[in-house]
């Protein structure tokens, strides 16, 4: 009986490791020169965001798929995609 090659478990989320090259830094500071202000709230943008994720299928590399965001929007979008959704209707409010 022929043994099959164990593969290696995918649990944990494939992560995307382009941040720390030349290459995004380079294409980061190119796009935020051009792309200057946050396409949410028209800020400061200090982040270069990737519109599809990197792990959603998204092309780390294709401009069209970047987008200029400020840290506080960027972080409200990472917030929105790893969290729960939040309910905004009313509470159920306990009675005793
Ligand atoms: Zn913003």
């Amino acid at each position: 009986m022929p043994e099959q090659p164990k593969r290696e478990k995918q649990t944990r989320k494939a992560r995307w490791h382009g941040y720390g090259t030349t290459r995004w830094r380079k294409m980061r500071a190119r796009l935020l020169a051009l792309h200057p202000l946050c396409v949410e709230c028209t800020g400061i943008a200090t982040v270069l965001d990737h519109i599809t994720a990197v792990r959603d299928g998204g092309d780390p590399w294709a401009e069209s798929n970047l987008q200029s965001l400020c840290e506080s929007c960027h972080n409200s979008k990472s917030g929105r995609e790893s969290h729960a959704p939040r309910t905004y209707g009313p509470q159920r409010r306990q009675r005793g």
